[in-house]
């Protein structure tokens, strides 16, 4: 089959592509898939360089984005059939540790997770294999190319919107880097809960877009001095930021949280540590919150949401898979919009 692989941890001369990799075998509580769109997400580029402290088995196929049709079906499953558009669920629950037995609604905190394209095979590939209890249904409405925005990128967006942060009317939500997968689908999710919407973006052509999907104001990170002009506009601070640019970012999330504020962390992409004002987050009742992805239920409920049309996702470019370090070259330069997806 096709597929996109690598040996190697690196740049992105290590995606290797082929056309006859291994097609997965199809266990029986499994539902194979053929992969009919994936996409390119932040976690991808950190697992190509090498993610800290995780060692992978090579060949490794990146991808946590799996988007397709119900290619075959294992013996143990009954309540799918082969032809079926569907999407994964990006993270597999163990079913056996203390969190899936007692909490299996929030077995994404599953102590034995594993992630599809990080810890085990992903979707740059023709064909992938999941366990059937990952696999969830796609609205008509909406296309594979769409689907592969919801995944990963708007799974995390509505988990850390909705579930944690629990976003209300009226409140001041902010986001660096609003233009990308995760960004643009974070800015409609806010908007359709009726907060206000403050996003960055490092190049003012991308303004207008940002400005057409909800956000309220848009400043440029290199060229505004963001934390003084969102103090001119909410003197007290910010409700609710999502920071996932890292120690780049994070005094200054930090600083411009209002009283009783929610910091919602979700990437390292300028590195792992950053120091933290122990007296300043207790008086000022700041809670920082940790998250990746989320739960089935959340990536059904985003689906239904999205299939009323009140969140569209913003496709920048769609590649062949055979150009996957090209598309990882482009989100690392930063010169798109969205997401970028790659077609098999
Ligand atoms: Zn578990």
């Amino acid at each position: 089959m096709k597929a996109v692989f690598l040996t190697q941890h690196g740049g992105t001369e290590n995606l290797q592509y082929t056309t006859d990799f291994p097609i997965p075998e199809c266990g029986a509580d499994d539902i194979r898939i053929a992969i009919k769109a994936t996409s390119v997400n932040r976690a991808d580029t950190v697992v190509r360089n090498g993610y800290p402290g995780l060692s992978i088995p090579m060949p490794h196929i990146l991808g946590g984005d799996i988007v397709g049709i119900i290619d075959h079906i294992g013996e143990n499953v009954t309540n799918y059939s082969v032809g079926e558009r569907v999407m994964v669920l990006p993270i597999i629950s163990c079913g056996n540790c203390p969190i899936c037995i007692n909490k299996p609604e929030e077995n994404h905190l599953c102590f034995n997770w594993q992630y599809f394209g990080m810890h085990i095979h992903g979707g740059y590939a023709e064909f992938c294999t999941v366990p059937a209890k990952n696999v969830v249904r796609i609205p008509d409405s909406i296309s594979f190319e769409e689907a592969t925005c919801f995944g990963v990128a708007g799974l995390t967006a509505y988990h850390a919107l909705y579930t944690v942060a629990k976003i209300k009317k009226g409140e001041v939500f902010m986001i660096w880097g609003g233009s990308g997968g995760l960004g643009t689908i974070a800015v409609q999710l806010a908007k359709a809960a009726g907060a206000i919407v403050i996003a960055t973006v490092g190049n003012d052509t991308k303004k207008q877009a940002i400005q057409s999907l909800g956000a309220d104001y848009i400043f440029n990170h290199y060229t505004d001095d963001v934390p003084a002009e969102v103090k001119k506009l909410f003197p007290y601070g910010v409700n609710c930021i999502m920071d996932y640019v890292g120690p780049a970012t994070f005094p200054k999330s930090f600083d411009m949280l209002q009283k009783g504020g929610r910091m919602l962390l979700c990437g390292i992409l300028t590195g792992r540590e950053s120091m933290l004002n122990i007296h300043q987050t207790y008086l000022r009742h700041l809670s920082i919150h940790g998250l990746y992805l989320g739960t089935k239920r959340e990536l059904e409920e985003l689906l239904a949401l999205a299939s009323e049309k009140s969140i569209k996702p913003l496709i920048g470019k769609t590649m062949d898979l055979s150009q996957a370090a090209e598309a990882h070259e482009l989100m690392v330069s930063g010169g798109y919009m969205g997401k970028i997806v790659l077609i098999p």
